[in-house]
C-alpha cells in the first residue's frame, strides 16, 4: 500500500529536493517555486458548481436570553471548542493543514475556490463525492490520520491477535496507531493531541469558576479534567444530569465514521449551544398524548397492547451557537444523540439534542427551494417551517408507538429490530413518519394543533420527501423514505402532472391513505415478520424514471448549508 503516499507529501519532498540542489539552479525563488508546485496539481475543473452545493448562511441564536454570566460563560466555551478544529485536521488528513497554508500564501487567481472549498471539506476530498480530490490526485487515506499511512487492516488485525495483551490500548477509541520500527504502538490521544486538549481545557475550566448553576460548574470542571486523563466516564454522566443550565457544551472525541480503515477510532468535534426552554415546554405537551395516541392507532389492539415506555432518549430542543471538528465539514448535523460510551448508555441513558436554528436554516435554503421546483405553487406556499419541525419531533415520538417486542410462531421473544433484521432501519424510521404524520389530525380534535395546518402537514411532509429522497434512496432514511411515497403515488395521495412536472397532495385521498400506510407497517412490525418487511420493501423501494427526473431536477439546488457564525 506505499501507492497511498499522499501527493502533498511528495510535494514537500520535491520541495526539499530542489531546495537541496538549489545552488544549481538558483534561478527561481522559493516562493515562485511553491507556486508552481500548487499550480502543477490537478485542479477540478466544475469548482464553481461544488461550490454551490453549499449556501453560505449565518446562524444566529436569540443573544436577549443570556445574561452577564451566561454571556461569558459561553464565550469560554466557544474558546475551548475552536480547538477541536486544531485536533480534527490532524485527525482527518495530515497533509489537509499543511496544503491549506501553502495556498493561504499564494497570490494565483485560481487559489480562492480552491481554498475555501477545502475549508468546506477540512481537506482536499470532497465529502459529497465519495471522498475523491478535487485538488491533487491523492486518494484520502481510508484510515485518516489515526493510522500510519501504508497499514492495512489485514496488518492490524494479525497485529492484534499477536499481541492480545495490547489489544484494548490497540482497538480502543481514545488512542492513536504509530510505527516504532517493527511494532504498532497506541499512543493516547490526551498525549498525540495534548497541547491542544491543555488550552481546551483551560477554556473550559474558566468555564467552570464563572457559572454559578452547579450542574453546570461539576460538568464543566470535570469535562476540563477527562480531556487530559482520556477517560470521560464521569463528565458523560454529568452532561446527563444537567439541570436548569442554558449555555451547554458537548466537546471531545465522539464518532468512528472519519475511520474507514477499522471503524475503531474517535474524531473531535464541539457543539455549543442555549437550550430553547420555549420548545422543550412544547415537546412535553405531545408527551402528555403518547398512551392516547397508542390507544387509537389504527390497528388491532394485539398490535398496540404494550404500554408505551416513553421515548428512548429525551428530546433537548437547543439553538447552535457554535460548531467544530468533526462537526463542521460539509453536511451539517441537525440533531444527534449522546453519549456513545455503552456503559453510560446503560447506567444514565441518552440525550437527544435538536438544533432548531441549524434545521430552520436548512429548510430556507434547501426545502423551500425544493417545494418552489417540485409542487404546485399551490402546495409550495404551505410548506412551513413550524409544521416541518413538528413532524420533526412527531417522528422521534412515534419511534416509541406499535409494539416493541413480538412472540415469534415458535415461541420465543424478542424485539422487532431482532425480528426484523437488516429490514428494521427503513421499516421503523418510515413508521415513525408516517405514525407521525397521522396522528396530526388526531391532535387537532383535542386542540393541541391548530385546525387549520392539516394541509400544511401533508404538503410539508411530500417536500421533505424529496429533501431526503436527495441524499440517496439506499440508506435507511432515504429507503425509508421512498417506500412511503412510491406507496401514496400508488393510491393517488399524490398526484403527479407529467405536464408540469409538478407534485400535488390528493385533499380527497392522503388521509385515508396515511392512515393505511401506518397500518401496514404497525402490522409488519407487529407480526415480527422478516417475509412481510422484504417483501414491503421490493414492491415499493424502487425508483422509477419519473422520480428519478425530480431528483435531477434538483441538483442545482444546495445541497446544504455553509455555516457562518457570527462570532
Ligand atoms: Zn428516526
Amino acid at each position: 500500500m506505499r501507492n497511498h503516499k499522499n501527493n502533498l507529501c511528495v510535494l514537500i519532498m520535491t520541495l526539499l529536493l530542489v531546495a537541496g540542489i538549489c545552488s544549481v539552479s538558483a534561478c527561481k525563488t522559493k516562493e515562485t517555486r511553491e507556486e508552481d508546485q500548487l499550480s502543477s496539481l490537478w485542479r477540478a475543473p466544475d469548482i464553481a458548481a461544488r461550490l454551490a452545493k453549499y449556501s453560505p448562511t449565518e446562524i444566529t441564536f436569540d443573544e436577549s436570553l443570556l445574561n452577564e454570566e451566561e454571556r461569558k460563560v459561553l464565550d469560554k466555551m466557544v474558546a475551548a471548542a475552536r480547538f477541536m478544529d486544531d485536533i480534527f485536521w490532524k485527525q482527518t488528513d495530515p497533509t489537509g493543514l499543511p496544503l491549506m497554508e501553502a495556498l493561504e500564501k499564494s497570490k494565483e487567481p485560481w487559489v480562492p475556490e480552491y481554498l475555501h472549498f477545502i475549508k468546506v471539506n477540512f481537506g482536499p476530498f470532497d465529502l459529497q463525492d465519495e471522498n475523491k480530490p478535487f485538488i491533487g490526485s491523492a486518494q484520502k487515506l481510508p484510515g485518516a490520520g489515526f493510522y500510519p499511512p501504508d497499514l492495512t487492516k489485514k496488518e492490524f488485525d494479525d497485529y492484534v491477535a499477536a499481541h492480545p495483551e495490547q489489544k484494548e490500548a490497540l482497538e480502543s477509541p481514545y488512542t492513536a496507531i504509530e510505527r516504532k520500527g517493527d511494532e504498532l504502538e497506541a499512543v493516547p490521544y490526551n498525549i498525540e493531541y495534548r497541547k491542544e486538549l491543555e488550552i481546551a481545557a483551560v477554556a473550559l475550566r474558566e468555564a467552570g469558576e464563572i457559572t454559578s448553576n452547579p450542574s453546570l460548574k461539576a460538568y464543566l470542571l470535570q469535562r476540563a479534567t477527562d480531556l487530559l486523563s482520556n477517560d470521560y466516564y464521569k463528565s458523560d454522566c454529568l452532561w446527563i444530569d444537567l439541570k436548569d443550565n442554558l449555555v451547554e457544551i458537548v466537546i471531545g472525541p465522539f464518532e468512528v465514521y472519519e475511520d474507514n480503515l477499522m471503524g475503531l477510532k474517535t474524531s473531535y468535534e464541539s457543539f455549543v449551544y442555549i437550550n430553547d426552554r420555549v420548545e422543550m415546554e412544547q415537546i412535553k405537551g405531545y408527551l402528555d398524548y403518547l398512551e392516547e395516541l397508542q390507544q387509537n392507532l389504527p390497528v388491532e389492539s394485539k398490535y398496540k397492547d404494550q404500554k408505551v415506555f416513553g421515548l428512548e432518549s429525551p428530546l433537548n430542543v437547543v439553538q447552535q451557537v457554535f460548531n467544530s471538528g468533526s462537526a463542521r465539514p460539509a453536511i451539517q448535523t441537525s440533531a444527534f444523540v449522546l453519549p456513545n460510551d455503552e456503559k453510560v448508555r446503560e447506567e444514565k441513558g441518552t440525550k437527544k439534542v435538536f438544533l432548531k436554528n441549524v434545521m430552520e436554516a436548512k429548510f430556507r435554503k434547501s426545502l423551500i427551494p425544493i417545494s418552489e421546483r417540485v409542487l404546485s405553487p399551490e402546495d409550495a406556499r404551505r410548506v412551513t417551517f413550524s409544521t416541518y419541525f413538528n413532524e420533526l419531533i412527531l417522528h422521534e415520538i412515534c419511534h416509541a408507538l406499535g409494539l416493541n417486542y413480538v412472540t415469534l410462531p415458535d415461541g420465543t421473544r424478542i424485539s422487532v429490530g431482532k425480528a426484523l433484521k437488516e429490514y428494521n432501519s427503513a421499516i421503523e424510521e418510515a413508521k415513525a413518519d408516517i405514525v407521525g404524520l397521522w396522528s396530526v389530525p388526531l391532535l387537532m380534535e383535542r386542540g393541541f394543533i391548530p385546525k387549520d395546518k392539516e394541509a400544511e402537514a401533508y404538503t410539508t411532509y411530500l417536500a421533505g420527501m424529496f429533501r431526503s429522497l436527495r441524499f440517496g434512496a439506499t440508506e435507511a432514511h432515504g429507503l425509508g423514505t421512498l417506500i412511503q411515497f412510491n406507496y401514496l403515488r400508488e393510491k393517488e395521495a399524490f398526484l403527479y402532472d407529467p405536464k408540469t412536472e409538478r407534485y400535488r397532495v390528493n385533499p380527497a385521498k392522503i388521509r385515508q391513505a396515511v392512515q393505511d400506510l401506518a397500518a401496514e407497517f404497525l402490522v409488519i412490525e407487529g407480526e415480527g415478520s422478516y417475509e412481510d418487511a422484504g417483501a414491503f420493501l421490493s414492491k415499493y423501494g424502487k425508483l422509477d424514471e419519473i422520480t428519478k427526473k425530480t431528483i435531477e431536477i434538483l441538483a442545482e439546488i444546495p445541497v446544504d448549508i455553509e455555516p457562518i457564525f457570527p462570532f
